[in-house]
């Protein structure tokens, strides 16, 4: 038996987790509804999955070593003896339903998004929840470098839009599997050679997830990370050509990016592109020398198991900008994602055997975490978020009033027309007065008389005049106001 709660703890919802309130939830909106009309407008469909799945599709996809499945994850039997998980990622769901429904069958790419919650256990912190939002976009059936970038130019475009500014994406590559694994053993004889001074997890990380040992946060790890071997040095051609091109599209859309060698995003599906997307500048991370890719293909890729990078051998360092909303020593991400072209067979389907099979071929995606994006914008006063105002307010008087009120509501509605209302008991005053903070230009007044009458008085909030109209004629009335 869980143990009992006493009343005070009864009133509080669980750590980790909170209530978004109706101001925050306009703004909370707001943003998903922007993602999703950008998303559709560039020929995404939006999906919905479960929140529980079996718990054997994130440890086979997310990996066992990683933090999410080793410490985070909400995990439970059922009274079936199944084992089931809250998602706490919306990847490999993803990957389980494209499979799941044949989606392999459909013209490609497959381009879905979603938003919902998810759900990790860590320690909360400003921006960070044990259920938190995300809305993601999936491009699946695609190699090309194209799609990365499409993934990447769209959520600047969300938070462009939303009104954020100094917007900077950290991106690296990881190689794919083939490549990846030289990196993997140079790194660990690095990580080994200095493994005294490494903290607690990253010597327990040297055997079973290595890459992360690279964006650790102890300042030790850091120093002994900054002249670790880097991934994109192990990149095999293709993987460097991939992720030139993923470059270069992000620099014909004028996308600032910094190359950051330590991204490697801890997840075992992810194979080259990896990137995070953060705001305003903040302090140096030390010891992280930024660099530009040039548009040539010399700069190596890496590569690594759960995506993590270092630094490129590439051209010149670019002034450093590091990115804001930090906890912990590192900044959290607006946006994150990368490319999972092996998922599909970590989870048992075989390799394309046809060229026919081979459209399915490749996927990349990312999410945006809706708690930081609305944090972001409520900490500027919801800045870029638009509100409607209604324009009219719907005072009514008498229990008569009131029933008649509730079908000219509906009659405005289906007009699209936006009105305000109260249903409380309150005097004509105090409904006048809160017409007023709301800053409409109308009320209308339906009191006993008027109910029987079937007319409303229309009161000019601004000039204070009032006049009777019928009912029948009060749209075209508005309508007609709001002309002049
Ligand atoms: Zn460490
Ligand atoms: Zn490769």
């Amino acid at each position: 038996m869980p143990k009992s709660k006493n009343k005070k703890e009864l009133l509080q919802n669980p750590k980790g987790t909170r209530d978004v309130l109706p101001f925050d939830a306009v703004v909370w909106q707001a943003v998903e509804e922007k993602a999703r009309e950008i998303a559709e407008y560039y020929g995404f469909r939006p999906i919905r999955m479960p929140h529980i799945e079996h718990t054997e599709l994130f440890t086979t996809s997310v990996g066992e070593a990683t933090d999410i499945v080793e410490k985070q994850m909400y995990t439970f039997r059922t009274r079936g003896k199944d084992s089931l998980t809250l998602r706490p990622e919306g990847t490999a769901p993803i990957m389980r339903a494209y499979i799941q429904h044949g989606m392999r069958t459909w013209p490609q790419p497959v381009m879905l998004y979603y938003s919902g919650s998810f759900f990790r256990h860590e320690r909360p912190q400003k921006g960070r929840y044990r259920e938190f939002g995300q809305f993601g976009l999936e491009i699946l059936g695609a190699e090309g470098a194209v799609a990365d970038a499409l993934i990447i130019r769209l959520f600047m475009l969300v938070f462009e839009e939303l009104g954020f500014k100094k917007m900077m994406v950290h991106v690296n590559t990881l190689g794919d599997k083939a490549c990846r694994e030289d990196y993997r053993k140079d790194l660990v004889a690095h990580f080994r050679k200095k493994q005294n001074y490494l903290c607690t997890e990253c010597r327990r990380r040297l055997k079973t997830n290595p890459l992360r040992i690279l964006d650790c946060v102890e300042e030790k790890c850091q120093e002994i990370a900054t002249d670790a071997p880097q991934c994109i040095e192990y990149a095999c051609d293709a993987c460097k050509e991939h992720f030139r091109e993923v470059l270069e599209f992000l620099d014909k859309a004028s996308i600032p990016y910094f190359l950051d060698h330590k991204l490697v995003r801890g997840l075992d599906y992810y194979s080259r592109t990896v990137f995070e997307i953060f705001t305003e500048t903040a302090e140096e991370k030390k010891e992280e020398v930024p660099v530009e890719v040039s548009e040539s293909a010399d700069s190596e890729s890496a590569d690594i198991e759960g995506g993590e990078s270092k630094e490129a051998d590439a051209p010149p360092p670019k002034k450093e900008e590091k990115p804001a909303h930090k906890e912990e020593g590192r900044p959290l991400a607006l946006a994150s994602g990368g490319r999972y072209d092996s998922l599909a067979y970590d989870l048992g389907i075989q390799e394309p055997q046809s060229e026919e099979e081979e459209a399915w071929k490749g996927a990349v995606g990312g999410a945006i975490g809706l708690d930081r994006v609305v944090e972001g914008l409520l900490s500027q006063k919801g800045k870029g978020i638009k509100k409607e105002n209604p324009k009219v307010f719907l005072i009514q008087l008498g229990p008569q009033a009131k029933q008649q009120s509730l079908l000219l509501l509906e009659q405005f509605r289906k007009n699209r027309l936006s009105v305000a209302s109260s249903l409380s008991k309150d005097n004509i005053k105090n409904q006048l007065g809160f017409a007023a903070k709301l800053g409409v230009s109308y009320s209308i007044i339906l009191g006993q008389k008027e109910t029987i009458d079937n007319t409303v008085i229309v009161r000019d909030m601004e000039t204070g005049m009032q006049e009777i109209v019928p009912q029948s004629k009060l749209l075209d009335y508005l309508k007609k106001k709001k002309k002049k």
